[in-house]
């Protein structure tokens, strides 16, 4: 059975949160003489280190209970917290499912933490088969999963997913960074079913906010309380709280902006499956395509000297390019120079 408490590294549960000033009063208008901050300016206080206004404006998008949800500095933040809370640095493993998110390995680097990776079917889906025998590892306190996945474009088939959380002790983290652009089912639906699911989500994508650095967690409240204790007391900037709750206002604009990038999408998908020097478009929950090509390694430098930036995936996926789905004229430009290859 999952019990919080067993896994979270002693230091964190012993921990106590940094206290600001500010925590203690939480009004909008006041005499402020508690941080030291400089009392003229436009940028002079602090942000709200709890980013209530924000969560509220996110909570009528997405139905979450602010308990349950926590903003990080981008939903790489999310994947660095969960490592320094549950991993014991050089003692303690991670899991993760290759091909997929570079910044799984980054971080299980930078907390000094092993990471085991557990290769995709043909398919690029999950056989529970070469995932169980882990499972029971008691060394093993973090499976990453994304879906869809970074860079396949697909989504693990749910059952087996499932089964992953329901067998295992340790903590899910589901990376649904591009979930937005998915015709299929979120996890955050099953935070309350299963205690050691962490499902991220990001508005980098989507929302169109990278430059904002905005990702969100769901999950156990309890879970939620860990994060919130060792996360920087500020991690979210005034600017950024502002950009997303204004972004969050505008969900006509949002909707609009995903259907013209699927129906961009589309048309690339098209385009491409016409091309000699593309033998596969692999199917996408995305918004990108992995390609396997003849020879990816000249397509990503002939394109590069065209100044078209694709994403060279050869090293993980044999003679696969990745390709983000821009504007109809980007896309056009792309697949006049892959013509011309
Ligand atoms: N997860 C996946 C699968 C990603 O591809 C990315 C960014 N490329 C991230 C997380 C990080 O997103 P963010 O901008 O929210 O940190």
């Amino acid at each position: 059975m999952f019990e919080l408490n067993k896994i979270t590294r002693s230091n964190i549960e012993k921990l106590k949160a940094y206290s600001s000033a500010r925590d203690e009063f939480t009004g909008a208008s006041g005499v402020f003489l508690d941080a030291n901050e400089n009392p003229y300016g436009q940028l002079n206080r602090y942000p709200d280190p709890y980013q209530k206004a924000l969560k509220d404006e996110i909570n009528k998008y997405i139905d979450i209970d602010p308990n349950n949800l926590f903003i990080g500095n981008g939903s790489d933040e999310v994947i660095d917290l969960l490592f320094r809370i549950f991993c014991k640095p050089s003692i303690d493993k991670a899991l993760t499912f290759a091909p997929t998110y570079g910044m799984y390995d980054v971080s299980a680097g930078i907390n000094d933490i092993e990471l085991i990776k557990v290769p995709l079917n043909d398919e690029f889906d999950i056989d529970f088969n070469s995932v169980e025998g882990f499972l029971s590892d008691p060394q093993l306190k973090l499976i990453l999963l994304c879906s869809p996945n970074n860079p396949t474009g697909n989504c693990p088939s749910f059952r087996t997913v499932e089964r992953i959380i329901e067998n295992f002790e340790g903590i899910v983290l589901i990376d649904e960074a591009y979930i937005n652009f998915s015709t299929k089912k979120s996890f955050a639906d099953l935070i309350d079913k299963y205690p050691n699911l962490v499902v991220s989500q990001t508005m980098s994508k989507a929302w169109g906010l990278a430059a904002a650095r905005i990702g969100m967690a769901f999950g156990n409240s309890s879970i939620i309380d860990l994060l919130n204790k060792v996360k920087p007391p500020y991690n979210i900037s005034d600017l950024n709280q502002n950009a997303a709750i204004e972004s969050l206002k505008k969900q006509d604009e949002f909707l609009a902006n995903k259907a013209q990038i699927l129906q961009n999408k589309a048309d690339l998908n098209k385009e491409l499956n016409n091309l000699d020097c593309i033998t596969k478009v692999y199917p996408s929950d995305t918004n990108f395509f992995l390609v396997k090509c003849l020879d990816a390694e000249t397509i990503y430098s002939a394109l590069k000297n065209k100044q078209i930036i694709v994403r060279n995936r050869n090293n993980v996926v044999k003679n696969c390019i990745r390709i983000t789905v821009g504007t109809a004229d980007e896309n056009q430009l792309l697949i006049e120079e892959l013509k011309s290859i």
